[in-house]
């Protein structure tokens, strides 16, 4: 159904030009789509994000957000930010825990619906224009424009930019269904008996046997944790496996009320397709997640900037052609390496999870470089590459803690 313009787009009209157009419509108001479109407003474009749900809106999301993530968007985040991560308990099956001291702090822990909106609202402050409760339905491309059917009329742009998530619209539509690969990962918000988060303090926990083939995280919140398992190899009964894992920490007894959800996390793009003509795909929507620990939203924001440097390199020259190829190669050559490492660490730790628990996780300069991972401090190619030839000495015992004994959470 086509809309008449003014009906359809209403605030939006002022960011089409003259003739109606838009120069970028990104999809999608996550972390990829607003950090973008706060990008794109401040290199002077005309910018219009859609989303189909009305912000704040809540993500399925365990809104751990890595020190490369924070630097990479370079500004405080406020009230959004609910705790510092400076210790991550490394264990397995709630068993031989330590405690890797992390300074500066590795992380810190988000809520989603805070967190997205606090970027939309960036974003929109730079002069980008959101409309929301408005979906992507299908688009067709001409020469020179996109033209874009949403749920409330029709918008034209130069370039779809789409961030759309792991179920993206825009590629099922135009990239067909089968470009990106994921894997399904289940959580858990629980509002703990008091004393509990006080307990966990500034620190994550990641047990190495959370679920088959995978780990559980428990992420400290302002009022409550966020626990859940995730593996990069799939998986059935994820219910059952957090039900086991949730059941196996003294922390988590008796909660005042626990809400449970489940999603997909995007680990491949099969094709290594990331952009045909006019349209780019972004963060979930590219397949653009790791594999080690699932983590999506830097990767996401980190598209975004590349996404941004790929339009400013082109002088806006990829708004008039369709052809600029800069986007992809970007990606290829500074992205798709680092999450190849990260799907070859997965392989290793996951398919042999109590040996690589007790030889790498265990072993101090190992887990020093995969806290180096979340912080940014060191790429996972590198890590990769450090483990591999240390293979031999890694091999030795380490010092380890006492083996057997339970840990207190
Ligand atoms: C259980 C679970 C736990 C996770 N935990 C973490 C974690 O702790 N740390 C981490 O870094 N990553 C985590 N991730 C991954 C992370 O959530 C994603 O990688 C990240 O949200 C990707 O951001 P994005 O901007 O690409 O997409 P999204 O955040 O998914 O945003 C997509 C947006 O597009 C909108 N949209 C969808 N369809 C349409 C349409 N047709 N029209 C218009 N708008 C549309 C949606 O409403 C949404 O606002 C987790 C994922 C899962 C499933």
């Amino acid at each position: 159904m086509k809309l008449g313009r003014q009906m359809a787009l209403g605030d939006t009209l002022m960011s089409l030009d003259a003739a109606g157009m838009a120069d970028v419509l990104i999809v999608g108001a996550g972390p990829a789509g607003s950090h973008l479109a706060y990008l794109l407003a401040e290199q002077g474009l005309q910018v219009t994000i859609i989303d189909k749900q009305a912000f704040p809106r809540a993500k399925v999301c365990g809104g751990g957000l890595s020190r490369k993530a924070m630097d990479l968007l370079g500004f405080d985040l406020g009230p959004a930010l609910h705790q510092t991560i400076g210790a991550a308990i490394l264990n397995y099956r709630n068993r031989d825990a330590i405690i890797r001291e992390m300074q500066p702090a590795a992380a810190c822990t988000v809520v989603r619906s805070e967190f997205d909106k606090l970027l939309l609202d960036r974003a929109c402050a730079k002069g980008a224009r959101f409309l929301a409760e408005t979906a992507f339905v299908d688009a067709t491309e001409t020469a020179d424009a996109v033209s874009v059917i949403t749920s409330r009329g029709v918008l034209r742009c130069r370039l779809l930019l789409a961030a759309d998530g792991a179920a993206s619209a825009v590629r099922n539509k135009l990239f067909g269904k089968d470009l990106v690969a994921y894997v399904p990962a289940m959580e858990a918000m629980l509002w703990p008996a008091e004393g509990m988060l006080e307990r966990f303090g500034a620190r994550a926990l990641f047990d190495f046997d959370g679920m088959p083939g995978g780990y559980g995280w428990i992420f400290p919140k302002r009022d409550h944790f966020n626990v859940g398992v995730y593996s990069p190899f799939g998986g059935a009964s994820l219910r059952r496996h957090l039900d086991r894992f949730t059941a196996a920490y003294a922390s988590l007894q008796q909660p005042l009320r626990v809400e449970y959800q489940g999603y997909i996390i995007p680990l491949e793009n099969r094709r290594k397709l990331f952009q045909r003509g006019r349209v780019w795909l972004l963060g979930d929507a590219a397949g653009l997640a790791e594999a080690l620990f699932g983590e999506g939203i830097y990767f996401a924001l980190k598209s975004a900037s590349i996404a941004a440097r790929a339009i400013a390199a082109d002088g806006a020259g990829c708004l008039i052609r369709a052809d600029s190829a800069l986007y992809s190669q970007l990606l290829r050559r500074e992205l798709l390496p680092e999450l190849r490492a990260a799907a070859w660490m997965a392989r290793l730790i996951y398919r042999f999870p109590k040996l690589a628990f007790s030889h790498l996780v265990l072993n101090q300069r190992i887990n020093h470089d995969f806290a180096g991972l979340i912080s940014g401090q060191m790429g996972y190619r590198h890590c990769l590459f450090k483990t591999a030839v240390g293979f031999p000495r890694w091999l030795l015992p380490s010092k380890a803690p006492e083996r057997g004994v339970k840990s207190s959470y």
